[in-house]
């Protein structure tokens, strides 16, 4: 491979199904004649080198079509190979079929580690031939839902603004314009309401059918398989659940009282939420080259490995952060494994926010780049997300002490502001998980129902929450539509809130060494996806987030400098 690419100069070259399933075809029967461990592993090897460059076209089409969502060629692209994706699956279980039925199996579990074998169990016990047609059509109406939020247009502020930007009106100084920017983000909902009714109502459907076919009585259970899920279950997640909603949400409420005191209000509305200082939350001391060179100057301070990945991003080009018309309203990290390299994705709207992307997403990125140098297959440097958030959302805790550089005088700010969002948004996340545990396991409840059903959860979960009393969609639970997960990524939510815990425990290991707790987090992320989850906590030395009493350790550290905080207003580190 030449060596001074760049993701912009890649050139995408439509991937051939057909070469792709003679590929395995051929490997497979390797794998059948194979007269030794050496000569399996040598296969399982080579097909994982030919298909990487492969894969790659996948997420470049995937990627470039993030881009510019009105390039109608990757559009195009990207609609072809979501059809044809799921037509690929056979072979590759026929492969790990014929690998798990060899005699030399205990050579390739030796060599690759135990989860080997448990992700393909997990690919074939998550798949069957007639849920295709079910899976092509979820990709179409997934698609159709982030198409919907990408060509968003609101006018406000004698702007057009997409999702993206109308969210940095939710920190404006003036109440009046919050309220209203608060508003004009519901309008959109609203006016979409019907489709996305629809859409919601027909992915519940078809992913309960794909639970049926394989023997579940809905789609919950295929959820958590196609998540990774291999040591805990619904059960250890309701009960994890249960631990937030005594032990944070209580908390949280506490936090919104010192903000309405500060704000000098007598109560937060949703509205009021992100303006966390009456005098404005922290704004990045520069305009986007400022924040990425300061992003570039932390990862070169933070360590020897940091500076070595940012440079490697720089130098290829693989962060794409700035916000450009028709680029999708989201943030995402991504890899092209045969390059060993992550992909950044962002829209920077100059709010604190940006910063987030620049350890949030980095965070990610930089593990990818470690475990793409540190497995052997590229699987293996796929982790799940109950894993992978905490690589990103610790790398969020490991910026604090750099906050000056991207915020200059309003670097407490930012951090008091970080640390707060970091413990309201536990609450918010389980909600979501709750939710669709609902949705699914209620598949009769009308679109209406559903709604009501996560203000009932917002009751439960964010007591805390008051929309404008003239705001009838958010006020009957209109909320929810905002959160993509919920249409795009079943069950991957509750990861978000489960790896807050990993985060705030290397918080606490950080401030009582950072040696210790970086050397504990290049193990995370050097191990990639080769062992279970529990397996790789302990091997990071952090605790399971399931054992009863482990939500109010975790959040310790959070609790005394949030509270500290706000009993004396000051500063905090
Ligand atoms: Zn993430």
């Amino acid at each position: 491979m030449e060596k001074n690419w760049t993701f912009p100069e890649i050139e995408y070259k439509r991937p051939n199904p057909d070469e792709i399933i003679n590929t395995l075809k051929n490997h497979t029967e390797c794998v059948k004649n194979a007269k030794s461990g050496d000569e399996v592993i040598e296969t399982i090897l080579s097909l994982d080198k030919e298909l990487m460059p492969v894969i790659d076209m996948f997420s470049i089409a995937s990627v470039r079509n993030t881009l510019d969502t009105t390039d109608e060629f990757y559009e195009k692209e990207q609609e072809y190979l979501n059809q044809k994706a799921p037509e690929l699956a056979p072979y590759s279980i026929a492969f790990s079929d014929a690998v798990g039925s060899s005699p030399f199996r205990a050579d390739v579990e030796r060599r690759f580690g135990p989860m080997y074998f448990v992700n393909s169990e997990l690919q074939k016990k998550s798949f069957c031939e007639e849920n295709i047609p079910l899976m092509q059509r979820e990709a179409t109406l997934t698609t159709e839902y982030q198409k919907i939020m990408a060509t968003c247009k609101i006018e406000f502020d004698g702007k057009t603004l997409n999702l993206y930007g109308i969210q940095k009106y939710f920190e404006d100084e003036d109440r009046n314009k919050r309220r209203d920017a608060y508003r004009a983000y519901s309008d959109f909902y609203r006016a979409n309401e019907t489709r996305l009714e629809e859409i919601w109502d027909e992915l519940i459907k078809i992913r309960n059918q794909m639970g049926k076919n394989l023997g579940y009585d809905n789609f919950i259970p295929l959820g958590y398989l196609k998540q990774g899920r291999t040591d805990y279950g619904a059960e250890e997640v309701a009960s994890f659940r249960e631990q937030v909603r005594k032990e944070i949400v209580p908390l949280c409420e506490k936090l919104y009282k010192a903000q309405a005191g500060r704000l000098g209000i007598d109560c937060v509305y949703a509205y009021d939420e992100d303006r966390i200082y009456p005098d404005g939350n922290a704004t990045p001391a520069g305009d986007d080259d400022f924040m990425i060179n300061a992003a570039r100057e932390m990862y070169h301070d933070l360590s020897p490995e940091t500076a070595e990945f940012i440079d490697f991003m720089i130098d290829h080009k693989l962060m794409d952060l700035k916000n450009k018309p028709g680029k999708a309203s989201t943030g995402y990290c991504t890899t092209f494994a045969s390059r060993k390299a992550p992909f950044v994705f962002s829209c920077f709207n100059q709010t604190k926010f940006d910063m987030e992307v620049l350890s949030h997403e980095l965070g990610h990125a930089f593990a990818f780049y470690r475990a793409l140098r540190h497995q052997e297959l590229s699987d293996m440097s796929n982790v799940t997300t109950d894993i992978a958030e905490i690589h990103s959302m610790s790398m969020e805790q490991f910026a604090y002490p750099y906050a000056e550089k991207f915020f200059g005088k309003d670097a407490d700010k930012y951090r008091f502001a970080h640390l707060q969002d970091a413990i309201t948004f536990v609450p918010f996340g389980v909600a979501v998980d709750e939710f669709q545990h609902i949705c699914y396991a209620n598949p009769e409840l009308t679109p209406k129902e559903r709604t009501y059903e996560w203000h009932k959860l917002e009751e439960k979960y964010m007591p805390w929450r008051k929309y404008d009393e003239d705001d009838d969609f958010f006020g009957r639970g209109g909320w929810w539509y905002h959160k993509l997960h919920i249409y795009l990524y079943p069950f991957y939510y509750i990861n978000y809130t489960l790896t807050t815990m990993g985060a705030m425990e290397f918080k606490k290991k950080a401030m009582e060494s950072f040696e210790n707790a970086w050397n504990d987090y290049l193990v995370l992320c050097d191990v990639g996806g080769k062992y279970s989850y529990l397996n790789t906590l302990q091997m990071a030395h952090l605790s399971n987030p399931f054992m009863d009493g482990s939500v109010k350790k975790a959040i310790t550290i959070a609790r005394n400098i949030l509270e500290d905080s706000i009993k004396n207003e000051k500063t905090i580190s």
